[in-house]
C-alpha cells in the first residue's frame, strides 16, 4: 500500500480563504475588523520568522495586525503592563506573546495574565481546562490543524484508536483532548512508554509530536493508519540541512492509509488556525455567528 499524502500546505490555503471570505463578511456588515496582536520580546532568529510570518498572513486574510517588538532585557512588570493594555484594547480580539521568552521572564504567569477570550495560542489555564472538560474554548494552534485534517480525511474518528506520542502542553496533551473530545480511544505515549512500537502498532490513527527524526519507521504503524507527523526536525543528510519528521516518510508511508509529510503537512496548519482563532475570538466578542469548520 502507498499511503495518501494529506497535502497541509493546500488545506491550509483553504483554510485561510475560509477566514478572509468571513471577514470580508463582518467588516461589510458589521463594520469590524479582526485584530491580532503579536509580542516578541528578544532577537531569537527563528522566533522573528515566525512572528513576520503570523503578521504577514494576518493582513493577508484582511485582518488588523500589530506587533510589539520588545529588547531581550524588557522587564516582567513592562511585558504585562503591555498585554494589559492589549487586553483592554477593544481593536485587540487575539493576542499571542511568541514563546520561547527569554529566561528571566515567567512565561506561565505571563501567558496567564492574557485574556482568556484573547488568547488565540489557547495556552492559558483557562483555555486548557475548558478543553479539558469539553467546553468551548480557544484551542491550541498545532493540535487543532491535526484535527482539522484528520476530520476531513476521515469524517468521523468516533471509536477509533488513537496514539499521540508526546505529552507537552503545546501539542501532545491538547491533541489527546482533542481527540477524546471527537470519541477516539486515547493512549498518550511518552519518552517513558514501554514497548513504544507496539503501543503504536494499535493505532488506527498516530500523531508524533517528540522531536526526534525519523524515530517512527513503518513496522509500527498499523497497515492503513493515518499518520499525523507534526515533528520538524533540522538534520544533515548528503551535506545539506533538511527537515525531517518524526516518522521515517518512505517506510512509513509504505505502509499506512495516510501520512501528512514534513515539511508540507502539520507546519503551514498551524498559522493558518491562529487566524481562524483571531476570528473566532473576534466573533465571540462581538456575538457573532462563527466561522463554520473553523473550531474544535
Ligand atoms: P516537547 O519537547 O515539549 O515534547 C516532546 C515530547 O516527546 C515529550 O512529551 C517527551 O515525553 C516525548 N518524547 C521524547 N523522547 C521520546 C521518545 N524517545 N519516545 C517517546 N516519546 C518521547 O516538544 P513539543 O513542543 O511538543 O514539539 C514536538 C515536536 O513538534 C518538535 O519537533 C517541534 O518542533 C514540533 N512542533 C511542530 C509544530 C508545527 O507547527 N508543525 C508546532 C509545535 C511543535
Amino acid at each position: 500500500m502507498t499511503a495518501k499524502l494529506i497535502d497541509g500546505k493546500a488545506f491550509a490555503a483553504t483554510v485561510r480563504a475560509k477566514v478572509a471570505a468571513h471577514v470580508a463578511q463582518i467588516k461589510e456588515e458589521n463594520g469590524i475588523t479582526p485584530g491580532l496582536a503579536v509580542v516578541l520580546v528578544g532577537e531569537d532568529p527563528a522566533s522573528q520568522v515566525y512572528v513576520r510570518s503570523k503578521g504577514k498572513q494576518t493582513v493577508e486574510v484582511g485582518m488588523n495586525s500589530y506587533e510589539y517588538k520588545l529588547a531581550a532585557d524588557t522587564s516582567e512588570a513592562d511585558l504585562l503592563a503591555l498585554i494589559d493594555r492589549l487586553n483592554k484594547d477593544p481593536e485587540v480580539h487575539g493576542i499571542l506573546v511568541q514563546l520561547p521568552l527569554p529566561k528571566h521572564l515567567d512565561s506561565d504567569l505571563v501567558i496567564n495574565s492574557i485574556n482568556p477570550a484573547k488568547d488565540v495560542d489557547g495556552f492559558h489555564i483557562s483555555n486548557v481546562g475548558l478543553l479539558g472538560t469539553g467546553q468551548k474554548s480557544m484551542v491550541p494552534c498545532t493540535p487543532l490543524g491535526c484535527l482539522m485534517m484528520l476530520r476531513d480525511y476521515h469524517g468521523s474518528l468516533s471509536g477509533m484508536n488513537a496514539v499521540v506520542i508526546g505529552r507537552s502542553n503545546i501539542v501532545g496533551k491538547p491533541m489527546a483532548n482533542l481527540l477524546l473530545g471527537d470519541s477516539c480511544t486515547v493512549t498518550i505515549a511518552h519518552s517513558r512508554t514501554k514497548d513504544l512500537p507496539s503501543v503504536v502498532r494499535q493505532a488506527d490513527i498516530v500523531v508524533t509530536a517528540v522531536g526526534r527524526p525519523e524515530m517512527a519507521t513503518g513496522d509500527w504503524i498499523k497497515p492503513g493508519a493515518t499518520v499525523i507527523d507534526v515533528g520538524i526536525n533540522r538534520i544533515e543528510r548528503d551535506g545539506k540541512t533538511v527537515l525531517v519528521g518524526d516518522c521515517e516518510f518512505d517506510s512509513c508511508e509504505a505502509v499506512a492509509g495516510a501520512i501528512t509529510p514534513v515539511p508540507g503537512g502539520v507546519g503551514p496548519m498551524t498559522i493558518a488556525c491562529l487566524l481562524a482563532n483571531t476570528l473566532t475570538a473576534c466573533c465571540r466578542a462581538h456575538g457573532l455567528r462563527e466561522p463554520e469548520g473553523l473550531t474544535a
